[in-house]
């Protein structure tokens, strides 16, 4: 049992499961389920509608008090095509790191978590601890909106989330938001000698990428401008673009996929009505030469953006429990800290290894950031004593 209790341990176990978005994560969850109630933790599952998938919620200490959400997402990305040269889901143990999928993104951080559960049981008798986990993070934030309905519902809102993605255990404080679509456009097909009989749909789809690419170019150059991110301006990128099938037939069918990454408080609506109205001129167009033509549009992945003010009390308790030196800085990838902070959580992005290391073949973390992870989360416990108002707010610490 002893060793069942080490992060190290723990993540190795976790490693072992397959949890890649595209499958079920009930192994996993189950795992996780069985693991809490060997010390006493209820936790419930928060389900998908396939019954396939389940995000899981456990809360330790009094819950009629506001308490602290530690988050992370049980899936991981796929390993097809990369050249990994260890088995991604066997955990290889080198003296200095653990190598595996998902060992920085992010099941380390759950060990470490899972670590600490009798700890926190020990102490959290003023401010309880909830352990959220989701599924398809990585597939656009699937699973995190059910999950932090059911958090903002508890009796009281907690006061701070931690997001443990892979910072180095920095103090992210702000993120951008992002919305990405497909826009699949219906012509009508026909000879390409008679293309008047006809109506274009990949010259359609072509029009509209031009136009996401002269509003990208726009908004870069007339903002609104935020210096903390790189680049420091809402992007709109075309991700994708395939249509036709030979040269003498007019296509009738194309697809384009794009995505708009925006600043916090920069008006992502306007933007994308923008957008929508461009592909109105066009299916206008279209239906003028074949009254069948059509264009739709189909949301892909979406999440807010996160902007937690960084001398806010979330964000200075979190440096305290991180003990990092640095000052709170923005991340430049998506997480689901946008969706907790619009319920009304301040929240943080703070996880131990390197978003850069994150969704490659050979991902791994160094036994001394899981170490760290772990000292955060000791004087986590520590506080878990006192309610988390008296603890957050006290600078002396
Ligand atoms: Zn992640």
């Amino acid at each position: 049992m002893a060793s069942e209790q080490s992060t190290t341990a723990i993540l190795e176990r976790l490693i072992g499961f397959a949890s890649v978005s595209s499958e079920s994560n009930l192994d996993i969850v189950s795992w996780i389920e069985d693991y809490l109630s060997q010390y006493g933790v209820a936790s419930r599952r928060i389900p998908d509608r396939s019954g396939r998938k389940a995000s899981l919620l456990a809360t330790i200490g009094p819950d009629d008090r506001a308490g602290v959400v530690l988050s992370a997402h049980t899936d991981v990305v796929p390993v097809a095509g990369q050249n990994w040269t260890t088995s991604p889901f066997a955990a290889t143990r080198s003296p200095d790191r653990i190598i595996g999928r998902g060992a920085t993104d992010m099941k380390g951080f759950i060990a470490s978590v899972l670590a600490h559960v009798p700890d926190f049981k020990a102490a959290a008798t003023a401010t309880p601890v909830h352990i959220a986990l989701s599924y398809d993070e990585e597939v656009g934030c699937l699973g995190a909106p059910d999950l932090v309905a059911e958090i903002a519902g508890l009796r009281e809102t907690p006061l701070l989330c931690i997001v443990g993605e892979p910072t180095g255990l920095g103090i992210g404080y702000a993120h951008k938001g992002k919305v990405a679509r497909r826009v699949v456009v219906t012509g009508r097909g026909g000879h390409s000698a008679l293309p008047h009989r006809a109506a274009n749909a990949v010259s359609a789809a072509a029009r509209i990428a031009a136009f996401l690419d002269e509003l990208a170019l726009r908004t870069a150059r007339d903002g609104p401008h935020n210096a903390a991110f790189d680049p420091p301006y809402t992007t709109i990128h075309v991700g994708s673009l395939h249509g036709g099938s030979a040269l003498n037939f007019v296509p009738d069918r194309a697809a384009l996929e794009f995505e708009v990454r925006y600043t916090p408080g920069a008006d992502a609506a306007a933007l994308l009505a923008q957008v929508d109205a461009a592909i109105a001129r066009e299916r206008d167009r279209l239906k003028a030469q074949a009254p069948e033509a059509d264009i739709t549009v189909e949301d892909m992945a979406s999440y807010p953006a996160l902007m937690t003010a960084p001398d806010s009390p979330a964000v200075r308790a979190a440096q305290r429990l991180a003990g990092h030196a640095g000052p709170a800085m923005t991340v430049s990838f998506g997480t689901e800290a946008g969706i907790y902070a619009q319920a009304g959580i301040p929240t943080v992005v703070c996880g131990p290894g390197d978003i850069a290391r994150a969704h490659k073949a050979d991902e791994w973390i160094a036994v001394t950031e899981l170490a760290a992870a772990d000292t955060m989360m000791q004087r986590l416990a520590s506080q878990l004593g006192k309610p988390a108002k008296v603890w957050m707010n006290d600078d002396k610490q």
